[in-house]
């Protein structure tokens, strides 16, 4: 999702509180951010942020926190947020995940949801994948032992370079799915934007859930 350039999104997300600046200076005092020892969530390429906001929503002891490249995608989702401004638990960066391990410390995320990543098709482009081996391993450097990435698309070739890219990492591939909503992991699903526009127009979901052994 690459909204045409906004102007002003800069300016406005600098002055938000539901952004956090300077993020890599939190690198190991996230808890002191949230005010809790609860566990930390994060998303990455959240987009318009629906995803994340339900999320913090359902799940109050659980902290999240949003992670999206570009501002003018970044800039809906706090217009989203804004509407929903008793949300203790919900922060946004602008950033791209390249650099995740400037900004969490080892063992500071318990989970992180990777929904309907960009694909990037090309071979030369694999390393861009939000589940290639090199993303992988910025996960394991920042995610506790029993932590678990939940990845959903509806593109089947990135799905299953996803599963062999985890086995080949040495990841523990939890669950795996080619049908998400026909599945015994639907109840309670959260719906994301891509999600609902790809099964409108019958394009089944896969979702895997792998954990580092
Ligand atoms: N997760 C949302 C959903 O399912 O509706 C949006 C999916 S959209 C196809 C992918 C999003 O990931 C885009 O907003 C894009 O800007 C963001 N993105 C892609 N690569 C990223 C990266 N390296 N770091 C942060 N965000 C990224």
């Amino acid at each position: 999702m690459r909204l045409r350039n906004i102007p002003g999104s800069r300016e406005v997300i600098a002055e938000s509180e539901f952004v956090i600046h300077n993020e890599e200076e939190k690198k190991g005092h996230w808890k002191e951010i949230f005010g809790n020892n609860n566990p930390i969530h994060i998303e990455i390429g959240m987009g318009k942020g629906t995803f994340i906001m339900e999320s913090a929503k359902r799940n109050p002891d659980i902290n999240y926190i949003g992670i999206e490249k570009y501002s003018s995608v970044l800039l809906r989702a706090i217009e989203k947020r804004e509407q929903e401004p008793e949300l203790p638990n919900l922060y946004f960066i602008r950033m791209d995940a390249e650099y995740i391990e400037n900004v969490f410390d080892k063992d500071e995320v318990s989970n992180i949801y990777l929904n309907f990543s960009d694909p990037w098709p090309k071979d030369r482009n694999a390393k861009r994948r939000l589940t290639s081996d090199r993303f992988l391993k910025r996960y394991t450097n920042i995610m506790k032992k029993d932590g678990r990435v939940r990845f959903k698309t509806d593109n089947i070739n990135l799905f299953e370079y996803s599963l062999e890219t985890a086995k080949e990492c040495g990841w523990e591939i939890l669950y795996e799915t080619r049908d998400l909503h026909k599945s015994e992991y639907n109840e309670g699903n959260i719906m994301t934007e891509y999600e609902k526009k790809f099964s409108q127009l019958g394009n089944k979901i896969n979702m895997m859930i792998i954990t580092q052994p």
